[in-house]
């Protein structure tokens, strides 16, 4: 999906600054985001949020949905730009058409992961499909690429099988990285480029479990659907739960089915400036990336998409400068 804030401003995240070396509970609210490009779509964005900008490289949380696309175009998001980012489209109910400028064209549904690595430059299109169900409902991460990695070449890869464990009526899909404990060696396999994990834990009754967690890892749980209690905490959808650093187990329980997704990795040292669909390190670099989207220029073309593409938004007039590399 696009960052589809008709006016976003530039956010600074990372930096160790802040990140809580000890195991903390604080629930964040998120936010509704005011939709520049689809229709039908209700977002809600719990990172970045204004007390805390990243969980390990994880910089970026939208949900969407539960909505009902029934008798409507639903998802429609014109081709668009990303740089220096993975994108992470998971979805909890619907399907969803991605194209890219690499010209790979895939459907995906619930439980399967698309995984775009954007890397120096890539432009894709999401829509819902011909024919598609009544309900949409997913997030949308992003990924950040460290320095050594944000020039790597696009890349695109979707993962239909993904490690799974079940325990008594509780399932765990690891999206990426992966998790310890009994889980130890189910690694997903999608690439990631720093250590994190993503894994979505499913309750389909009530029920109780315990995640094995890496204790120089700080995480955060978000839940998808119904309520479930991360830590003794009841935890809803459109809040995120910042857990911190310092933990080696987490205790999950739901008195109903429900979904939560864990986000965790290892604090990002780097300071990065985000706009619009951009990660970069200075506000020239988000300039110029700018400039060659609206140019035509180092992005691709997006084939296939009924429309055209996605303009940027104007920059806004201040200027950002991270703080540069901390620790
Ligand atoms: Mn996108």
């Amino acid at each position: 999906m696009s960052n589809l804030d008709p006016d976003p401003h530039e956010t600074i995240s990372g930096g160790r600054v802040g990140v809580a070396t000890e195991p903390v509970r604080e629930l964040l609210e998120g936010r509704d985001v005011v939709l520049g490009g689809t229709r039908g779509m209700s977002v809600v964005r719990t990172l970045p949020n204004k007390e805390r900008r990243m969980v390990g490289a994880w910089c970026f949380v939208d949900s969407f949905g539960p909505e009902s696309v029934n008798g409507g175009p639903g998802m429609r998001v014109a081709p668009h730009p990303h740089t220096g980012l993975q994108t992470v489209t998971w979805l909890v109910q619907g399907e969803v058409l991605h194209r890219d400028s690499l010209a790979n064209q895939q459907l995906i549904h619930p439980g399967q992961l698309n995984l775009m690595t954007a890397g120096r430059g890539i432009s894709h299109a999401e829509e819902s499909p011909t024919g598609h169900g009544p309900v949409l409902q997913g997030v949308q991460l992003w990924v950040a690429l460290p320095d050594e990695h944000r020039g790597v070449a696009p890349e695109f890869d979707h993962h239909r099988d993904l490690p799974e464990l079940v325990d008594g009526g509780v399932r765990v899909r690891v999206l990426i990285g992966e998790l310890g404990g009994a889980l130890a060696g189910q690694g997903s396999p999608a690439r990631a480029y720093s250590p994190i994990v993503g894994a979505e834990v499913a309750f389909d009754r009530d029920a109780e479990t315990r995640l094995s967690l890496e204790p120089d890892f700080e995480y955060a749980a978000v839940t998808l659907s119904g309520a479930i209690e991360v830590d003794r905490v009841l935890l809803s959808p459109g809040s995120l739960l910042y857990l911190g650093c310092g933990r080696v187990d987490l205790a999950l329980r739901a008195d109903q089915p429900g979904r939560l997704l864990l986000l965790g990795g290892e604090p990002f040292d780097e300071e990065i400036i985000m706009w619009w669909n951009f990660i970069g390190r200075s506000h020239d670099e988000i300039v110029r990336a700018r400039e060659d989207w609206m140019a035509g220029r180092g992005f691709g073309e997006v084939r296939g998409y009924d429309g055209g593409p996605l303009p940027a938004p104007a920059m806004p007039t201040s200027t950002l400068k991270p703080r540069g590399r901390l620790r």
